[in-house]
């Protein structure tokens, strides 16, 4: 019943429509809500096509696996099983794809980027169903920072048709929230050019990915929104040109509550298990793909501004490049960006 509903409500969430300027290519548009936000294709191609069952089917598939607000899907399954052992098909392989990249950075970020912040999420009252805490339980939180310690010793090991990571200790749990939706536009994307689509734009909340032209024959541009809390997505900070990239945004402005003046944002700092408190407010970031732009955009909310300057400076086969907005002293914002952002990127009034 409930996957019904779910199938339903998707169903309904899609539209598709087309639109043609340049005469040999029609713009075709798609645009529905998933993963708890929207979407948005765009692609040129010969024809008018209606890929909305497809885009439908991919996303309803990932969210099987990784949505942490899907009660069936494997991660929330996962996170009900309290054993040290946890097992899932191998052929669920994005799965395995989110879980192997997050460790990647989860290592080359020192542990900023951590999934077993999953519990302190939930203590935050950022997790689904959670609530905002009473009171700051500094022991509560030392105690489930010590799940922290867990993901680097992490083993997966195949057996017949399935995978099991071992964790060490009972009760660990992921949330892959800070790069399921990169890893989904990257999908999405995928798919497009499997298609023989080489002119496209996928965005999927703010994550996006783009190749080729737009119909004006142009390099697809994109805005970033001002770090505002009332800011709607007509506020525009800047423009970007995404030649062939990916570009992800994390931002405390986004996802937060104020408790006795004081404002928690959803980002977690694996170091003190407190969300991340500096003068960042915003952080926009260039990958080849878009699964790397969005965990290092969550890494670098949880760095800061000079820390993530040192990390892109020692990082340079990384291929990122990075767009920070931060509040000075006199609390007036301010910018900073890598070199390869500045040929990119226009700032607006
Ligand atoms: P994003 O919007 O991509 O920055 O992702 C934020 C989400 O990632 C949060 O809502 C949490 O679910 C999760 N998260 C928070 N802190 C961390 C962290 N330090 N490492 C990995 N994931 C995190
Ligand atoms: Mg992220």
């Amino acid at each position: 019943m409930r996957l019904l509903l779910f199938l339903l409500l998707i169903l309904q969430l899609f539209s598709c429509s087309s639109d043609s300027k340049k005469p040999e290519f029609v713009l075709n548009e798609l645009h529905g809500n998933a993963q708890g936000t929207s979407f948005s294709i765009k692609f040129l191609a010969k024809d008018s096509i209606d890929y909305s069952q497809e885009v439908q089917t991919i996303l309803m598939n990932i969210d099987m696996k990784l949505s942490t607000y899907v009660s069936f899907s494997i991660i929330s399954g996962f996170n009900k099983n309290k054993d040290s052992i946890k097992g899932y098909a191998q052929k669920d392989s994005m799965f395995t794809l989110v879980y192997n990249k997050s460790k990647e950075i989860y290592q080359l970020s020192e542990g900023a980027f951590n999934p077993t912040v999953s519990a302190l999420v939930d203590y935050w009252g950022f997790a689904n169903g959670s609530q905002v805490p009473e009171k700051i339980d500094s022991i509560k939180i030392d105690s489930l920072k010590n799940y922290l310690t867990y993901f680097g010793k992490c083993t997966s090991e195949i057996r017949g048709d399935s995978i099991y990571i071992h964790t060490g200790i009972e009760n660990v749990q992921f949330d892959f929230n800070g790069i399921a939706q990169g890893a989904s536009v990257d999908v999405l994307a995928v798919f497009l050019e499997e298609q023989g689509i080489n002119d496209y734009m996928v965005e999927l909340g703010g994550e996006v990915r783009a190749k080729g032209k737009n119909q004006e024959g142009e390099i697809w541009t994109i805005g970033i929104d001002k770090p505002l809390e009332t800011a709607s997505h007509d506020q525009l900070q800047a423009t970007l040109l995404l030649e062939n990239r990916s570009l992800a945004t994390s931002g405390n402005y986004r996802r937060f509550y104020e408790k006795d003046g004081v404002k928690y944002s959803h980002t977690i700092d694996p170091t003190t298990g407190f969300p991340v408190n500096h003068s960042l407010l915003s952080v926009s970031v260039l990958a080849d793909d878009c699964m790397s732009a969005d965990a290092y955009a969550t890494v670098f909310m949880v760095m800061g501004l000079e820390k993530s300057k040192t990390f892109l400076k020692n990082h340079p086969e990384l291929k990122l490049d990075a767009y920070f907005i931060f509040s000075d002293e006199s609390g007036t914002y301010d910018t900073w960006m890598t070199e390869g952002m500045k040929k990119m990127l226009t700032e607006l009034e």
